[in-house]
């Protein structure tokens, strides 16, 4: 059930009458929630985003991203097909079970029945990282691709794959925790709480800790952008935090290929996007160690969309929904 169909959207945008509709997608996070009305030629034709670092309680969350549906449908006359929402944390069918570690409450909580119901609007919620991995895959990086990994490297190391054109999530969605993959049973203490999962040790949250152990820096004026910066410059402290950073993504990335086989692996955040060097080292450093039959159809590159992959995702699969279209199929 996951992931839609991907034919069926690319069927249904030839009619030029069906790009008046669209859907509306919400991103959120426990920063900010973004929002954006997209129409079925994937053009996001309206887009904003509320703060959401001073939102308090479950209710209030939830008051947010109906307020975002309202301000989006109010800017358009068209036709909405439904919402699609990015949410942090363990989903099945639309419920949020729980996991959302940065926001409040959250378990067990209906959300797609909650927004449908204030809304009247269809409404899909699936994991963030699965919208951002299945927007990669529509428009991005992993397009005219079947089978793909999404890795993404920020506080955490999150990610998803797409298996033969499907998002897969184990039984009941609970499972491709790539950022837990562990490394090493004695290391250091991980968000989920175990220890020395791969995470622990490659997030930029540990290459930030890393290097501020290592200059008596406060982390406070760090982050991922300072300290490539200070690499490619060839400062002594930044180059062996970052070589250390290399060899740890590689590390679970080598792992992940050899498992999944995929035609790409994608990654976002960090300092993915930022300089060509940071592919490039960890493919040198995967390629070593990594088996070949499993490597040979494999290519590690960034992620293309940025900030926008979640709603496209989100967008992409209200279009894709085969209920959605049969509900719409008169127009
Ligand atoms: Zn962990």
């Amino acid at each position: 059930m996951y992931g839609g169909d991907v034919f069926v959207f690319r069927v249904f945008i030839k009619s030029e009458k069906l790009t008046e509709m669209y859907a509306i997608a919400i991103d959120v996070g426990s920063t900010y929630v973004r929002c954006g009305l997209i129409n079925l030629k994937g053009e996001i034709t309206y887009s904003f985003k509320m703060p959401s670092r001073d939102v308090l309680s479950e209710g209030e969350i939830i008051a947010l991203i109906n307020a975002a549906v309202r301000k989006c449908a109010d800017v358009t006359e068209s036709k909405i097909l439904g919402v699609g929402i990015g949410f942090p944390g363990i989903v099945e069918h639309n419920v949020i079970l729980g996991g959302a570690d940065n926001l409040p409450g959250f378990s067990n909580v209906d959300l797609g029945a909650l927004i449908a119901a204030s809304t009247g609007l269809n409404v899909i919620v699936d994991n963030d990282a699965n919208m951002m991995a299945w927007g990669e895959m529509q428009f991005g990086a992993g397009r005219n691709c079947s089978d793909a990994v999404f890795l993404t490297v920020g506080t955490g190391i999150g990610g998803s794959a797409v298996i033969n054109n499907r998002l897969y999530g184990g039984y009941r969605n609970k499972g491709m925790e790539f950022g837990h993959i562990i490394i090493n049973f004695d290391g250091p203490p991980c968000s989920c709480g175990g220890r020395g999962c791969f995470e622990a040790y490659a997030s930029i949250k540990a290459l930030i800790r890393d290097y501020a152990q290592r200059t008596g820096q406060d982390i406070s004026g760090l982050n991922g952008r300072v300290i490539t910066r200070s690499y490619l410059a060839g400062e002594a402290a930044a180059v062996e935090v970052m070589e250390r950073h290399l060899d740890y993504m590689a590390i679970g990335i080598t792992s992940l290929i050899n498992i999944f086989s995929p035609q790409k692996l994608i990654i976002g955040g960090g300092v993915s996007g930022a300089d060509g060097f940071y592919v490039q080292e960890i493919n040198r450093r995967v390629a070593e160690r990594v088996m070949a039959d499993a490597f040979s159809s494999s290519v590690i590159v960034p992620a293309r969309m940025g900030n926008e992959a979640c709603l496209m995702g989100c967008a992409s699969r209200v279009f894709s929904t085969p209920m959605l279209l049969q509900s719409n199929g008169s127009n």
